[in-house]
């Protein structure tokens, strides 16, 4: 549906915010002006950002930030990122991340909750939704998920 970027990513940040008070930590949100309302299977793209955020937050030590962007990329399509401060991710698992049930450290995941399908299941989404996903980090920074997606406007054709 036609949906407003904007509103989309503040929903996302209302959703989580039991999560983010009781770890302190604080969510910035930043919409590109120039951006319109897009065609987005809008379930599907809140299931991806909700993995997202929940995986920001829960990675992220108290006190830490996260930061949601939305903008058009030098392609001109959608590119959405969740960004935070936390424990990061080693190069090494960053190739295996979006493995079905792969997870970094498994004894402290295992205390963290959770299955480990979040990522594939994302990527299984933004992937029938013409787009890509991918995240980079840096241990002991943090990481940035980036979401690719076509920005198709009122009357364009959905992909
Ligand atoms: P689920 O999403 O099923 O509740 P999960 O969050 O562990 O469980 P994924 O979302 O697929 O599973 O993430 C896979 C693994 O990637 C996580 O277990 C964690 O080790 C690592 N990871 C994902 N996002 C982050 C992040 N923002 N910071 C640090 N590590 C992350
Ligand atoms: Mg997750």
């Amino acid at each position: 549906q036609m949906t407003d970027i904007a509103e989309m990513m503040e929903d996302v940040v209302d959703r989580f915010s039991l999560q983010l008070r009781q770890k302190a930590i604080t969510a910035k949100v930043q919409v590109d002006p120039g951006l319109e309302k897009a065609w987005l299977d809008r379930d599907g793209i809140d299931q991806v950002l909700d993995n997202l955020v929940s995986n920001a937050i829960k990675y992220t030590l108290d006190g830490g930030s996260i930061h949601l962007a939305a903008r058009l990329n030098e392609a001109g399509q959608l590119s959405v990122t969740v960004k935070d401060t936390g424990i990061g991710i080693p190069k090494k698992d960053l190739e295996r991340i979006f493995d079905r049930f792969y997870r970094v450290d498994k004894a402290r995941s295992r205390s963290m909750g959770g299955t480990g399908l979040g990522l594939s299941i994302a990527r299984e989404i933004v992937r029938a939704h013409g787009g890509h996903i991918a995240l980079d980090s840096e241990p002991g920074v943090g990481t940035t998920a980036t979401v690719t997606l076509p920005y198709v406007q009122e009357g364009g054709e959905a992909p």
